[in-house]
């Protein structure tokens, strides 16, 4: 069953969307080259904390840690761990604030140091769909049509789209329905409407789109090593348009 919010309970969504967006502005100067990635996550849990909210997604079905960091070939939910950030990385970011009774959900995957031009490329467009798939997010489109924007924007750019992950319903709970595919038809799925928020988040493959998941239980990764990027914003449908409840700019060093 799909929860509509108010516009009281977007605004409180939209409080812990600006705190998250705020988290990972705060850690970006430490996603650097010789930063192992068990400092970042402890970075980002205090500054939640510090805050006065949750990570979202420590302890949810027995998740140990404040962020997911997948960094290269991991595509989504590494572990923060001993490893040391090099030169030329790509790190994928992924967290959830809980706050006011009401999660918040974004990712955004990071350079560090001298990345290469097929990695900025894979970045570039992995953002654009992100953005290609929210401009479909209006009130009468369909859930598909959100999808099909995704997939075509980049797989036009040679790249493959992940299928055992997908964008999701979110407030109260941080996984809530209706399931947001990153692939998909045009005029298929559920219609769009006043309250509906959802958390859109294109994973996108250099290669092709298999995955493997690693025996860790959680860490996800593409099946021929090579790059995936990932990025995801909250949102809610208002006034019969998508308004972005997460944010870029702390990161993109626009506030
Ligand atoms: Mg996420
Ligand atoms: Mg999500």
């Amino acid at each position: 069953m799909v929860f509509y919010k108010t516009d009281d309970e977007i605004e409180l969504i939209k409080q812990s969307c600006q705190l998250l967006s705020k988290t990972l502005g705060y850690i970006k100067p430490f996603i650097v080259p010789g930063t192992k990635t068990i400092a970042i996550d402890k970075k980002a849990e205090e500054f939640i904390l510090d805050n006065g909210a949750k990570p979202s997604f420590k302890g949810y079905r027995g998740f140990p840690y404040t962020l997911c960091i997948s960094v290269n070939d991991q595509i989504v939910h590494g572990f923060p761990s001993e490893y040391e950030i090099k030169d030329g990385d790509i790190v994928s970011v992924d967290c959830g604030v809980y706050m006011n009774g009401f999660h918040g959900d974004s990712a955004y995957t990071f350079e560090a140091g001298e990345v290469s031009p097929d990695k900025k490329a894979l970045l570039k467009v992995t953002k654009e769909s992100l953005y290609k798939g929210i401009a479909m997010a209006s009130e009468g489109n369909r859930i598909g049509d959100i999808s099909n924007a995704i997939q075509t924007h980049a797989e036009n750019n040679g790249y493959s789209l992940v299928r055992e992950l997908i964008g999701h319903g979110i407030g109260k709970q941080l996984h809530e329905e209706p399931e947001v595919p990153n692939f998909g038809k045009k005029g298929r799925g559920m219609m769009i409407r006043q309250g509906l928020v959802i958390a859109i988040e294109p994973m996108v493959n250099m290669g092709k789109k298999e995955i493997k998941q690693w025996k860790d239980g959680w860490t996800i990764s593409t099946r021929d090593a090579k790059p995936s990027a990932h990025f995801e914003h909250t949102i809610a449908i208002v006034n019969g348009k998508a308004q972005i409840l997460t944010t870029f700019d702390y990161i993109e060093s626009k506030k």
